[in-house]
């Protein structure tokens, strides 16, 4: 009689052993991101090279509160991320003319549109190059708060997350967040790129 237990008990753990196994074989199930087919988590793609994200952080840097880049809009922003163009702003700036040939649905007169505003954009102000940056929770209202306190954007990137904090708007998660992504090594070859192409972060 015991020994039937213990077979039986063994057979279960070996049914959900196996269970697991092949659930991890297969990769996590449950809704996917249309775009990267990464498994959907709270109801959003975890994949940072997303190409819905990188779309989304285009158009944040092109809006008007941005660096003002109007010719830029959803379409383009669409392809220049779809065609792996393009993963963070900073690329915009490298963009050959091969490279903006291959957009569908572009006129000529935009394009020179586009590149007259990508070279305007580059003497935005830092309040709104920080917003463009698209750091979380940072509105443009909080942005030209930071702006203010610590007079550029260099400034912004060194600061103690104790300093931050004295900002209004600045709690000690989002004073973290802030220094995560100062540190984080996409957002540091964005930021690279851009003062390569021209932007000034220092006051
Ligand atoms: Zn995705």
């Amino acid at each position: 009689m015991a020994g039937s237990v213990i077979i039986h008990t063994i057979d279960c753990c070996l049914t959900s052993l196996l269970k697991k196994v092949t659930g991890f074989l297969k990769g996590p199930s449950g809704p996917k991101c249309p775009e990267c087919s990464s498994v959907l988590i709270d109801e959003a793609c975890p994949n940072l090279d997303c190409p819905i994200k990188v779309a989304e952080w285009l158009l944040r840097w092109c809006s008007s509160e941005g660096v003002d880049i109007p010719a830029l809009g959803q379409a383009e922003a669409a392809q220049l991320a779809g065609l792996r163009l393009v993963l963070h702003p900073g690329e915009l700036y490298e963009l050959g003319p091969g490279d903006w040939e291959r957009l569908e649905g572009v006129t000529s007169e935009q394009l020179e549109d586009i590149r007259r505003q990508i070279a305007g954009s580059k003497s935005a102000n830092p309040s709104a190059v920080l917003y463009g940056l698209y750091l979380p929770k940072i509105d443009e209202f909080l942005a030209k708060r930071l702006v203010v306190a610590f007079g550029d954007i260099d400034a912004l990137r060194e600061a103690e997350p104790e300093l931050l904090q004295a900002i209004d708007g600045v709690d000690e998660p989002l004073a973290l967040e802030i220094r995560h992504w100062f540190r984080d090594s996409v957002n540091r070859k964005a930021l690279k790129m851009l003062e390569e192409n021209g932007f000034s972060f220092a006051g």
